[in-house]
């Protein structure tokens, strides 16, 4: 009788544990993986959805999440002609304009990251739009007289917003802001919330330079490569991340040379140039729009007052690659790096 006891007690909590690790290798079997790219914003968007739910589910989720994203983009583009971005650039020196909350939270979001960067970061950049152009192929640099003009024209403190009346205001004719640097990082935010919205948390939404990393990958943190800047085989690390985003900004995805110098889409508002001294910024942060902004302002600071800035926030880490190529790791993102 004892005999039988003894092995009911050996047998009964295997039979548990296996049928436990049964389930679970069934339900991983059954988690359905859909990939989808598209162009929106310019860039190459990627979605890419591991989840238990129907691949027909899935797409109908991943094409609501894209509408969004296409919605965005038209009231956040400061090249269509009905954005709220566009009516407050033809309204400068002129008069306020009353946007959504959307917009007003995202411009008010850029100025607070102005302050935080004493001006690294400052979407009134835009005032030298007309002067810089990276993709049209003519490699035309303005002169100094040219930007010296415009500069004028850019200071964050000169963008006025009104809570109460949820207006935005350019003090100064000729005042322009431009949403490239953030707003990619809150339309990808934004979509994401679309997909858990639906269900679906377990998920990646990657816009060009800027990636949401949500929940797992069959359980396992999602698995990300950060490419050299100038070696896109070469990689400066693994990343494990869940729940978490992540931003790059580089030299190296809009840009021409002319003279043996490279001419780059992130400028330095206290110059007007294209910032020196860095080729690349990762930055890692609880939400797309914060890692999309600080990649850009950390890009202007340079590696030392960049990484001093990535301490000084909480939640906030970064990989700076400097103008010799060398990476920077601030000590807290060494946690998420596994050696491959
Ligand atoms: P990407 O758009 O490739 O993701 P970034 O996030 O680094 O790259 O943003 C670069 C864009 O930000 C530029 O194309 C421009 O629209 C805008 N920008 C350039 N310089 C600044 C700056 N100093 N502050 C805010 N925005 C900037
Ligand atoms: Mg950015």
């Amino acid at each position: 009788m004892s005999c039988y006891k003894k092995i009911l007690t050996y047998i009964v909590p295997s039979i548990i544990i296996s049928s436990i690790f049964i389930v679970l290798v069934f339900s991983e079997a059954h988690a359905t993986y859909v990939k989808r790219h598209t162009t929106l914003m310019g860039t190459d968007v990627e979605i890419v959805v591991v989840e238990n739910k129907s691949k027909e589910f899935i797409n109908k989720s991943i094409n609501l999440a894209i509408s969004e994203m296409k919605r965005l983009e038209k009231e956040m583009s400061e090249w269509t002609k009905d954005s709220q971005v566009y009516a407050i650039d033809s309204q400068a020196g002129k008069r306020p304009v009353r946007v959504s909350q959307e917009l007003f939270h995202v411009i008010s979001s850029a100025i607070k990251i102005s302050e935080l960067s004493d001006g690294a970061f400052d979407i009134s950049w835009a005032a030298l739009r007309g002067l810089w152009n990276f993709t049209n192929g003519k490699k035309y640099v303005p002169s100094p007289e040219q930007i010296h003009k415009r500069l004028k024209l850019v200071n964050y403190k000169n963008i006025i917003l009104d809570k109460t009346h949820q207006t935005v205001f350019l003090k100064n004719k000729g005042m322009a802001i431009g949403l490239g640097g953030i707003a990619k990082g809150y339309i990808v935010d934004m979509a994401m919330q679309v997909l858990v919205n639906n269900g679906i948390n377990n998920a990646i939404i990657k816009a060009g330079g800027d990636m949401r990393v949500e929940g797992t990958k069959n359980s396992r943190p999602w698995r990300i490569s950060i490419r050299h800047p100038r070696d896109p085989n070469k990689s400066l690390g693994i990343l494990y991340l869940s729940n978490i985003s992540i931003s790059t900004s580089g030299d190296y995805e809009r840009f021409f040379m002319k003279n043996g110098i490279r001419y780059h889409h992130i400028i330095n508002p206290e110059t007007g140039y294209p910032a020196k001294g860095v080729m690349s910024v990762t930055i890692l942060a609880p939400d797309t729009m914060t890692s999309d902004a600080l990649s850009t302002t950390v890009f202007v600071l340079g590696p030392e007052k960049g990484l001093k800035l990535i301490e000084m926030l909480p939640g906030i880490e970064g990989i700076i690659v400097d103008a010799k190529g060398t990476p920077h790791y601030s000590p807290g993102i060494i946690k998420s790096m596994g050696h491959s």
